[in-house]
């Protein structure tokens, strides 16, 4: 008996919408109108697309499918911060995190099952490589989120893609959902208020730059070569020098600027040596500092800074001339705070285009 095997209507942007609607015979207003169903409305199944006619809505069921996000475990932290974790169809599961602050409601997503960079300080490269998610599974986590932050009369405002996984190592898909995001027919995220966080990828980063309107994070974590080669394996490929420069180059804006992302670890990288060359390395990038003490869980037996060195390192940042905001990382009890993320499910094997990529 063979088996049909019905794509996901969500794994495609509008303009791929209507090479679909061209090649079932329908005139093009058709894709705005499924579009419209797909991201901005709220719709489990196709039969909910009240205002197509039921011929059409037949003739997408039997081409389509539409999947729901199922949503598995859900932790609520003691600060508001929601962690939820997605099982996908392949029965791998991801982790989304929606973390109240203020007005805003921020939405943490995952971008790959698991994470081949393996950075020391973060339980996610500890859970395997993984595979790249889908469209459909990007746009997954933010109905999920949209759904739970219904539930209490809230809406998601700003989305960080700093999850799980290394959002650049999925870039086509981590494309063309930052489309929909952004776009006020779709998810209607404001490109200002959307983040995406990379460990550092040189040639993605420039992409990026180009191609989206969306904010940069980099996670930095280190002033030194060797340092940051220990603690982070990809410098290995692209080296802290190599992603300096790119970062320079970087298109900036009134509303657009680059974070960048230093994980503190005591007696590793948060000397004050470190700092002021911190200073050094950002001359002429126009950046703002997190700066993050690790969290408990970190693998490698390594420990979180003492308050008084953070706020050493941070007085030597800010007489350099530089915006530096300690983070401390919500969520933590529910192991939701940035490096926390990896689900108990292990991944599916790592992705071809990736293990040679990164190796
Ligand atoms: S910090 Fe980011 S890039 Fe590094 S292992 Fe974790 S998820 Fe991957």
């Amino acid at each position: 008996m063979d088996i049909i095997e019905y794509i996901d209507l969500r794994d495609h942007t509008m303009e791929e919408l209507k090479g679909l609607m061209a090649a079932m015979g329908e005139r093009p207003y058709r894709a705005s109108q499924v579009y419209a169903w797909l991201y901005s409305r709220d719709i489990s199944t196709i039969d909910e697309m009240s205002d197509l006619k039921l011929e059409f809505r037949e003739g997408l069921k039997a081409l389509y499918s539409l999947t729901e996000p199922v949503i598995g475990k859900k932790l609520s932290s003691i600060d508001g911060t929601i962690k939820f974790e997605t099982i996908l169809s392949d029965g791998s599961s991801i982790e989304s995190v929606l973390i109240p602050e203020g007005e805003r409601l921020t939405l943490c997503l995952s971008t790959q099952t698991g994470c081949p960079l393996g950075c020391a300080f973060c339980r996610t490269g500890d859970a395997g490589a993984g595979r790249n998610l889908s469209l459909s599974e990007l746009a997954g986590q933010m109905i999920a989120a949209r759904r739970l932050a219904a539930e209490s009369g809230d809406t998601v405002t700003n989305v960080v893609l700093m999850g799980m996984g290394e959002p650049l190592l999925n870039y086509d898909n981590l494309k063309r959902f930052l489309d929909i995001l952004t776009d006020q027919k779709g998810f209607s995220i404001p490109p200002r208020r959307v983040t995406v966080s990379t460990a550092g990828l040189p040639a993605e980063i420039e992409r990026l730059g180009i191609e989206t309107k969306v904010n940069l994070a980099v996670s930095l974590n280190a002033t030194t070569e060797e340092v940051r080669s220990r603690i982070m394996p990809i410098n290995k490929k692209y080296s802290l020098k190599e992603l300096l420069t790119v970062l320079r180059s970087y298109p900036s804006s009134k509303s657009r600027f680059i974070t960048i992302e230093y994980v503190l670890i005591r007696e590793l990288n948060d000397s004050l040596e470190d700092a002021r060359r911190l200073g050094r390395l950002l001359r002429n990038i126009r950046c703002k500092i997190n700066l993050i003490p690790l969290n408990p869980g970190a693998s490698d037996g390594l420990l979180p800074p003492t308050e008084a060195q953070v706020a050493a390192f941070k007085d030597i940042l800010y007489k350099s001339g530089y915006v530096a905001v300690t983070r401390l990382s919500k969520g933590a009890d529910i192991l939701a705070a940035c490096g926390q993320l990896a689900t108990e499910v292990k991944p599916v094997p790592l992705d071809r285009d990736i293990e040679e990529r990164v190796i």
